[in-house]
């Protein structure tokens, strides 16, 4: 085990489980310019800006974590028992066609011989902390994309510390020499193109791509590599003749506007590599989830609401202690067929409140299971617009007492555990009805 591990063995420990997830999502269009370049002493300048991405990231870990591991086939999840999926495979498991977010049962029949682990998720989240940190020596300008991978912003930055790509080089050697993993980074104008260039010769490279090649780098390249091209988006666009960003590129604004809408012209815009969005500095996170996978899958709508009931005072317990309320609530819902939605609606007001985060979901799945058919394999419970408390209450009174017996609630779960106070609906679910995440 490594230095840094070894340290981080004491951490990890008090460290809590569970991770607020941080969402980067590339719909919400904030703050785009109409070029790749900024203004700076009056002097016409190219942004040069990194997106550097940690390579099988929890996998990684546990192979630094645990030296017998390395090069073996790691595969992070659970047991091959289990009905979770992969959440992290390192490259050696790769080779047998193992991919993140597919069924740990898939998994074991492709590569039996693979280890299979839980995970330290503790581990993962102070790795993380070192790896934005060794970033954070380099700009001040640093947005995490997610737990393993941030965007950098080196604009400027090169009378300090050299030219971008021998900056890039050594963030790569740092990651390795102090966490034993290796990174892969991008280089370019904007953070559209670093993040598909990062992508490209995973694991361990780095790409650059010189001011004004971006459009002509990304031509040639399949559009399901661009972000904000997913399964469906990329059925759209192979049923009107697209299959490379350079298609992509070529179509007007107007068309790709009747294609998907607002975001069609945004796609057009990164396609021809132009993307003037700029590093944001770490905020907090943006949206909260929990989700369950069932034991078994079901219909049965007693035990599904109690386990959204349960998933909503998870919730509720998090925004409290972050000392947010959020305005949207989101149900999600995996059926046995893997098929999976997010409904999501808006409150009249923000809200910490188990009941009122419960009565929002609880309603989006009696909505999304009228007439269904199919049985449910995951639920989960998401908040997001989330905005600091200390706005005033539509419902003061009513609404101060429920918020102060979840407080209570919160204080006797954090002394006795979760089980020692349950409301009625959540007495229907026995905590192995699940595996949570
Ligand atoms: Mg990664």
């Amino acid at each position: 085990m490594g230095k840094f591990y070894h340290e981080a063995h004491h951490v990890a420990k008090l460290a809590t489980l569970h991770p607020s997830h941080r969402h980067l999502d590339i719909d919400s269009g904030v703050g785009y310019n109409k070029n790749n370049s900024s203004m700076s002493d009056g002097v016409h300048m190219h942004r040069r800006i990194l997106h550097v991405d940690l390579d099988a990231f929890f996998a990684s870990v546990e192979q630094a974590l645990d030296p017998s591991l390395e090069g073996k086939p790691v595969v992070v999840g659970g047991k091959p028992g289990g009905r979770g999926v992969v959440s992290s495979a390192s490259y050696e498991a790769r080779v047998f066609g193992i991919r993140s977010a597919m069924p740990l049962s898939r998994a074991y029949r492709l590569c039996p011989q693979a280890v299979f682990v839980d995970g330290h998720f503790s581990y993962y989240r102070i790795a993380s902390q070192r790896f934005m940190s060794i970033l954070d020596d380099y700009s001040p300008h640093v947005e995490p994309g997610g737990i393993d991978e941030a965007y950098v912003d080196l604009t400027g930055s090169e009378a300090l510390f050299g030219p971008a790509h021998g900056v890039a080089q050594r963030i790569r050697e740092r990651v390795w020499d102090e966490l034993r993993i290796t990174a892969s980074v991008g280089l370019s104008t904007s953070k559209v193109v670093s993040k598909v260039a990062s992508d490209l010769d995973k694991p361990d490279g780095l790409v650059e791509v010189m001011p004004g090649e971006e459009a002509a780098f990304l031509a040639p390249l399949p559009v399901r590599r661009l972000p904000g091209v997913g399964p469906k988006t990329e059925q759209v666009l192979k049923g009107v003749g697209v299959a490379a960003i350079g298609d992509l590129a070529a179509l007007s604004p107007s068309y790709l506007c009747c294609l998907f809408g607002k975001t069609g012209a945004l796609l057009g815009s990164w396609a021809r590599g132009e993307d003037g969005s700029p590093v944001e500095e770490r905020g907090e996170a943006r949206s909260i989830s929990r989700c369950a996978t069932l034991s078994r899958d079901t219909l049965d709508r007693p035990f599904l609401l109690g386990m959204l009931r349960y998933l909503s005072e998870k919730v509720g317990a998090e925004l409290r202690r972050m000392e947010k309320r959020a305005r949207v609530v989101a149900l999600k819902v995996r059926y046995a067929d893997f098929e999976t939605l997010t409904r999501q609606c808006r409150l009249r007001g923000p809200t910490d409140i188990d009941q009122l985060i419960f009565g929002a979901v609880a309603e989006l799945l009696q909505r999304q299971l009228a007439g269904a058919a199919k049985l449910v394999r995951l639920v989960g419970v998401e908040v997001s617009g989330l905005q600091a408390e200390a706005q005033l209450r539509l419902l003061p009174s009513v609404e101060d007492r429920l918020e102060r017996l979840d407080r209570a609630l919160d204080g006797l779960r954090l002394r006795y555990g979760y089980d020692a106070v349950q409301t009625g609906r959540t007495l229907a679910v026995q905590r192995r009805a699940g595996v949570f995440s």
